[in-house]
């Protein structure tokens, strides 16, 4: 090396820990730090309310219902809760009273619904315990796990990740949030959807095999979980699928319907 890139070497590095200690130390320089470009926090209106719930991680579990753990073809008496995630902005929410457009998506020729509760925390924690989960849950919606079964079935068969099944664009569909001061706590209660108007799930949420507050306690173990997550909490039986034109009805007892159009 000789002795001139030795040197600039040097007083690059020297200039590089300058910038950090001035960055460091100095509140107005943390103050001035802006994003290069914007990008937008997801949210979810809440009912009665002019503030919204900013959305921070979508988690979802996987066959919940013993009917349907049986017709993905695993045993409800055996399996322990599994999880996985959605992107945030994977979020696509649905106004009460009307009939939101959604997206026929890409690569599936075999499209399927997934009516679900969803809780969403108020706050969170690490190893939480069951008893004290429900806690920090703030409120509840009505929510569609969308997913593209094909390939979902696909990426299982190879032993590879289900991401490209279940976590894409508008895969998330959500009605607005309803405080838990408002309707109390879904531990029961009647969760169906129709498919142009003929039923095609139709279960109660007493039928979970792992509670909201069990999900919440469990999820903790692996996750730190914090306020602005949300949970789907896994579908009843008769999964199916949709095409262009068909409208998807949801309903659970307690809450307004939601439904969407596949466009
Ligand atoms: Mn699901």
């Amino acid at each position: 090396m000789t002795e001139l890139n030795r040197r600039n070497i040097l007083a690059g590095g020297a200039a590089a820990l300058a910038g950090t200690a001035a960055l460091g130390e100095s509140a107005e320089a943390k103050v001035g730090l802006t994003p290069i470009f914007p990008v937008a926090q997801v949210t979810v209106p809440v009912v009665g309310l002019k503030e919204v719930f900013p959305v921070r991680r979508i988690y979802c579990i996987g066959r919940n219902y013993a009917a349907h753990a049986i017709e993905r073809g695993s045993d409800p008496t055996r399996e322990p809760p599994f999880f996985f995630q959605k992107p945030t902005d994977a979020i696509q929410v649905v106004a009460i009273g009307s009939v939101g457009d959604h997206p026929y998506p890409t690569l599936t020729k075999n499209y399927h619904h997934e009516v679900e509760l969803v809780a969403a925390l108020k706050s969170g924690g690490k190893n939480i315990p069951a008893d004290k989960a429900l806690d920090h849950v703030y409120g509840y919606a009505l929510g569609l796990d969308m997913t593209r079964r094909d390939l979902q079935n696909a990426m299982g068969a190879e032993k590879k990740p289900w991401e490209i099944g279940k976590s894409f664009d508008h895969s998330a569909v959500l009605g607005p949030i309803h405080p838990v001061t408002k309707t109390g706590h879904f531990t029961k209660g009647a969760i169906s959807l129709a498919v142009n108007g003929t039923v095609k799930q139709n279960s109660d949420l007493n039928k979970m095999i792992w509670s909201v507050a069990e999900q919440i306690s469990k999820l903790s173990e692996a996750f730190e979980l914090k306020a602005g997550d949300i949970i789907y909490s896994g579908t009843p039986e008769n999964v199916g699928p949709v095409v262009k034109g068909d409208v998807l009805l949801c309903k659970l007892e307690g809450l307004p319907d939601m439904s969407i159009k596949i466009v």
